[in-house]
């Protein structure tokens, strides 16, 4: 129980869920299953699986379950690609009662039969849901047998959604790309080689990362997911380096490729310039500093003296509001905290769906001693916080979005629904920009209008 009372109130099972940042002694409570009835604001493993693989362009990714499994399309979880497409698609078997009865096996072989020949993708992801786990279809060997008859790898992803959170989803999707690296020709990769692990290309940040590592004349052998092929990730242990971002989705992969193929990884974020200059500024050491370190510095330079002008002007306008944060990974709220606070913004929450406890430990030592630091976060928890904190902005994804237009407070998205890509040095511009239209929209002062019956 905390020793502070909190600013908001919470089920008994939620207890220490939340806890003042400094609050001396209290520890955590985190990576647990969340409780039934707290309406938690987290997805399922199936959903953490899909949204890591999701971004590998060039395969078929199938949904071994019933429709509403594959409701997690392109449209709604955006992934830019610069060439194939076909991970627009979105593919299901469409489990119904016979499948229960019956099983489900037949119904995904006639699937891939069909949409192998058709699509002619590089590899297929099976996805198997509830459904598929309940009822024990054996999608692992009709993965092999497809393999075997089709020539290209076809990999399963069990993750049905009550088989753990939506972390336990990332790390199943980290072992089915485990099962493809290692399978490609290395030759011809660089001596000073990168692997960009844990960036989704959402808007186009990967293309950005990707840019800034070429120009220290650092090879980036794959992109894992974002604008991810599968040819690539199967050479991706031919890299010297493995540059993880977001602690949460891709550490495990991290970890499998330093122990079979002994390439080691460092964790960076791209949320914020300083975040950003550190990133390259690490790998540029990795590679020995040298000419590599001084062009990481002279990018940094370049960068941030051309956002810096707006990104002043917009700070005069921002300074001394509040915002709460709630995202997927808690490396990223830990980023936002210190872009907020380059933006003069005051983070009051922040929280995430999947941090663990060094993560949480790592966001309270950077926070304010009043901060509120929340693991896997309820709707009601976030709005009442909202409004009694008085919070004028929060960070969040696409089921944050209608609690803050119901409060009628400013809101960022800051997750897979966004269009503005929001990492590296000009991602913060953009962000900045984001968080400025937001909060200054006269928009606000028309919601804050008493309704027709005296209703505010
Ligand atoms: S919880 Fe189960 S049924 Fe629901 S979307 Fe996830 S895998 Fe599908």
């Amino acid at each position: 129980m905390s020793q502070v009372p909190l600013p908001i109130s919470m089920l008994d099972a939620r207890q220490g869920h939340a806890v003042m940042a400094h609050e001396a002694g209290q520890t955590m409570s985190c990576e647990k299953h969340s409780a039934a009835g707290a309406v938690s604001q987290r997805a399922c493993v199936f959903c953490g699986s899909r949204v890591v693989l999701y971004p590998i362009s060039d395969a078929v990714h199938l949904v071994h379950g019933p429709i509403g499994c594959a409701s997690y399309t392109w449209d709604i979880r955006g992934s830019l690609s610069s060439g194939p497409q076909l991970h627009r698609l979105s593919f299901a078997t469409d489990m119904r009662e016979d499948e229960v009865i019956h099983g489900g096996e037949p119904l995904l072989k006639r699937a891939l039969a069909d949409l192998i020949p058709t699509h002619q993708p590089n590899g297929v992801f099976v996805y198997g849901t509830c459904l598929a786990g309940l009822i024990g279809d054996d999608i692992e060997a009709i993965c092999r047998e497809a393999t075997a008859a089709y020539g290209i790898p076809v990999i399963p992803v069990e993750a049905p959604g009550f088989g753990g959170t939506k972390k336990t989803g990332y790390k199943v999707a980290c072992e089915a790309l485990g099962r493809l690296v290692g399978q490609g020709d290395t030759s011809g990769i660089a001596k000073a080689s990168i692997n960009i692990l844990g960036d989704f290309n959402l808007a186009g940040e990967t293309w950005d990362l990707r840019r800034l590592y070429e120009a220290m004349g650092i090879e980036v052998v794959a992109t894992i997911t974002g604008d991810g092929r599968i040819g690539d990730i199967q050479r991706a242990h031919g890299a010297a380096l493995n540059v993880v971002q977001c602690s949460g989705s891709m550490t495990s992969l991290a970890r499998d490729m330093e122990s079979r193929f002994g390439i080691p990884f460092k964790q960076v974020s791209y949320v914020g310039m300083e975040d950003t200059a550190e990133a390259l500024y690490t790998v540029a050491k990795h590679f020995g500093g040298g000419d590599y370190l001084t062009r990481a510095q002279e990018i940094v330079v370049r960068e941030c003296a051309s956002v810096m002008p707006e990104l002043k002007r917009l700070r005069k306008e921002l300074q001394g509001k509040t915002a709460a944060i709630y995202t997927g990974g808690a490396f990223k709220a830990i980023s936002l905290v210190r872009s907020l606070r380059a933006l003069g913004m005051r983070p009051v929450l922040a929280g995430s769906q999947t941090g663990g406890g060094d993560d949480y430990e790592a966001l309270r030592s950077i926070c304010d001693d009043d901060t509120l630091v929340v693991d896997d976060l309820t709707a009601g928890e976030l709005a009442a916080f909202c409004r009694r904190g008085g919070v004028d902005l929060l960070i969040g994804g696409v089921k944050e979005r209608p609690i803050a237009l119901k409060l009628g407070i400013a809101f960022c998205d800051h997750n897979h629904e966004r269009k503005h890509a929001l990492a590296a040095f000009s991602g913060m511009l953009s962000f900045a920009r984001e968080v400025h239209a937001s909060l200054t929209s006269p928009v606000w002062d028309l919601h804050r209008l008493p309704m027709p019956g005296g209703q505010s």
